[in-house]
């Protein structure tokens, strides 16, 4: 398991920084962002410490996988009923802030939807 010991999210995975987290297994992590985009908002990370999705190879497609397979029933658990987002942002010109890799997953409802 790679750590950089400047990253916030190997910070998070080492428990030494606290994390509303909601799944942890022995590959991946997901908690609750700490400035919500939507009335649901996690974000589901490898613990191994990737930059970013450009680093992304054969070799990670498991890992990958598990990342987007956790998410329905996580959504589901969390009482988001009507849908959700899934976005990953990868580098500077990708709106990328945290440089280790991480899936945002978006759900709860939109005031503009109606019924
Ligand atoms: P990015 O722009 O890199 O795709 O998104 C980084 C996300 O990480 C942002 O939505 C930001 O709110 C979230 N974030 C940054 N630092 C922390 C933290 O210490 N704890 C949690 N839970 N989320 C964080
Ligand atoms: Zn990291």
């Amino acid at each position: 398991m790679n750590a950089d010991p400047n990253c916030i999210f190997c910070k998070i995975v080492a428990g030494q920084i606290p994390a509303k987290k909601v799944h942890e297994d022995d590959h991946i992590l997901a908690f609750h962002d700490i400035q919500p985009w939507s009335p649901v908002h996690i974000l589901v990370i490898p613990k191994t410490h990737i930059v970013s999705m450009a680093e992304v190879g054969d070799e990670h497609a498991e890992l990958l996988g598990r990342m987007m397979a956790v998410t329905p029933r996580l959504m589901r658990e969390l009482g988001v009923t009507n849908g959700f987002r899934h976005v990953i942002n990868t580098g500077r010109d990708g709106m990328q802030e945290v440089m280790h890799l991480h899936l945002h997953v978006m759900g709860g409802p939109r005031p503009w939807n109606k019924g």
